[in-house]
């Protein structure tokens, strides 16, 4: 059986964050299910499932229990989602990338961006070698930083807009 995440929103967070295959296997787990029987329905194989399984146990996103065959002494693993966790977990991950974008954001709208043939240098380094590339000779002149602030500040606000539907 699938049951989808029922926010279409934290599905597609959770598929950027992870992985579509990551999503996929979580959607296979509303009710517990062996590794071999995820791997099975998705026709994957069984090592890829459980590789992913422990990302996902690794995030919290899904539990397990143990159980030990007493013919084999092998353990087998019957996995779960943990539904409470998902939506936590959809949301700590936009917030964590709208602090690194908002330290960005700082970086390039502060300090001002030198570039020559072949690197960019912030303007210390500019000064320091007199405005003039000790590896390629041309001139450091400075970055039109524009573009780089307009990305951020529309990853900013696509990134809030998903935490607002979170
Ligand atoms: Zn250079």
């Amino acid at each position: 059986m699938v049951s989808h995440i029922k926010s279409t929103v934290i599905r597609d967070v959770l598929a950027e964050s992870l992985s579509e295959a990551h999503v996929n296997v979580l959607e296979r787990l509303a009710e517990p299910k062996y590794d071999e029987d995820v791997a099975t329905e998705l026709k994957i194989k069984a090592t890829v499932v459980r590789t992913i399984l422990n990302d996902l146990h690794q995030n919290s996103l899904v539990e397990y229990q143990r159980t030990k065959n007493k013919k084999t002494g092998w353990y087998t693993y019957l996995w779960v989602r943990r539904e409470e966790k998902i939506k936590d977990y959809a949301q700590t991950y936009l917030k964590t990338q709208l602090i690194d974008l908002s330290t960005r954001l700082d970086d390039e709208t502060k300090s001002l961006t030198f570039q020559c043939g072949c690197m960019r240098v912030p303007y210390e380094a500019a000064m320091e070698s007199n405005f003039q590339c000790p590896t390629c000779s041309k001139e450091f002149t400075e970055c039109d930083n524009s573009e780089v602030i307009d990305d951020i500040v529309s990853e900013v606000s696509r990134l809030n807009s998903l935490l607002e539907q979170t």
